[in-house]
């Protein structure tokens, strides 16, 4: 393949354009003004699922017709419409919620289309990842999308192992039904400590946000603090910024166990780091000398 294919020459002048449009992920106010634009003008739409883009284009007033697009048919459909856009049509890519390809169909039509010259362009809108992300307050400079762990628990620890040590904050999106699974995974191997945001139903109504350690969230999905519906995104720590937190409350303890008992200088520590207790004391035990009482 050709660099100039790749970047997208070659295709006859009359070619249309493929639009890859994220749509909201719950509050519908949030399609932009130029996805409206775009689909008042296009020949058609590619939706993941006709049924609930349908409802989205019959809130905004559009009437276009769509052909389904979805996990299962994606490669049989590309043929016809990269027909259609070589022969000047415009089409917009439209996933059930959110940006297209990202954890949903459409990488593949894209690929096809940008080899055949055909000009790709984003519509670019709401992603559960970034969204959640922008609200987490953890690093989000470099980060980590895992998207879906694996459905069956052996196969998930054994991801999960492979994600122990990476340093970038974590983000994973969870179905409802394996959520309190995949947190009890998370606490066993990746460390009850680790900071932790779990986001619920964002832009929706009862959009809902907690916190702060992987242990604290196995607790409240166990106690049923955690509403067990609608659609969760998890944002998890970096390994790395564990070993960072841990170096920082050593450095607070040390002075601090000199002077005090071990549960008044981790009580102490705990609230100058803003970390859990828990872990302030776990870290003044390992930091105590061996054989030293413990007030
Ligand atoms: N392509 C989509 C995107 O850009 O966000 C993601 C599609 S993926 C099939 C759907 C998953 O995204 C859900 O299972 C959930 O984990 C997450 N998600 C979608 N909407 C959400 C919301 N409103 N709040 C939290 N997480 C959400």
């Amino acid at each position: 393949m050709t660099v100039a294919k790749m970047a997208g020459a070659g295709a006859p002048e009359e070619a249309g354009a493929l639009f890859v449009a994220a749509t909201p992920i719950g509050n519908l106010d949030d399609v932009s003004t130029r996805l409206t634009a775009v689909l008042e003008r296009a020949s058609g739409v590619a939706a993941e699922d006709t049924r609930r883009t349908g409802k989205l284009l019959h809130s905004l007033g559009i009437r276009v017709a769509m052909v389904s697009l979805h996990a299962h048919n994606e490669r049989s459909r590309i043929p016809e419409l990269l027909e259609r856009l070589l022969a000047g049509e415009d089409l917009v890519l439209m996933s059930d919620a959110g940006t297209p390809g990202i954890s949903d169909p459409g990488m593949r039509l894209v690929r096809e289309a940008r080899q055949s010259g055909i000009r790709v362009s984003p519509l670019p809108g709401p992603c559960a990842a970034v969204a959640a992300l922008s609200v987490a307050g953890f690093p989000a400079d470099r980060f980590h999308f895992e998207g879906f762990l694996p459905a069956r628990r052996a196969a998930r620890r054994a991801r999960l192992k492979q994600l122990e040590a990476v340093p970038e904050t974590l983000v994973f999106y969870e179905a409802v039904h394996r959520l309190t699974a995949a947190l009890e995974d998370m606490q066993e191997i990746l460390g009850g400590e680790r900071k932790a945001f779990l986001a619920r139903e964002l832009t929706k109504i009862h959009e809902s946000t907690y916190g702060d350690s992987l242990a604290e969230l196995c607790a409240a999905a166990a106690a049923g603090v955690i509403v067990a519906r609608g659609e969760f995104t998890l944002v998890v720590a970096g390994g790395g910024a564990q070993e960072q937190d841990e170096k920082a409350l050593d450095a607070v303890l040390r002075p601090l166990l000199e002077e005090l008992p071990t549960r008044q200088a981790a009580r102490l520590a705990a609230s100058i780091a803003g970390c859990s207790r828990r872990l302030a004391y776990r870290r003044a035990l390992a930091l105590r000398p061996p054989g030293e009482r413990v007030p």
